[in-house]
């Protein structure tokens, strides 16, 4: 398992995020609770990513 592969579905998942909040009205970037059903999808993915990337950086050191 290279860093890579962990990374790009990260940053896939973030993009999708963030460009699902430029064109949401209903969702609140900064209030992970205030979130239509898609931008919550897509932030629990998000977040699940980021968790695994962070956890990867961390087993590393
Ligand atoms: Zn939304």
């Amino acid at each position: 398992m290279t860093e890579d592969s962990r990374y790009t579905p990260y940053m896939q998942a973030s993009a999708k995020l963030r460009v699902h909040d430029a064109d949401c009205t209903a969702c609140q970037p900064n209030e992970p609770e205030q979130r239509c059903e898609s931008g919550a999808g897509l932030y629990e993915r998000f977040a699940r990513l980021q968790n695994v990337y962070l956890q990867r950086l961390k087993d590393r050191t």
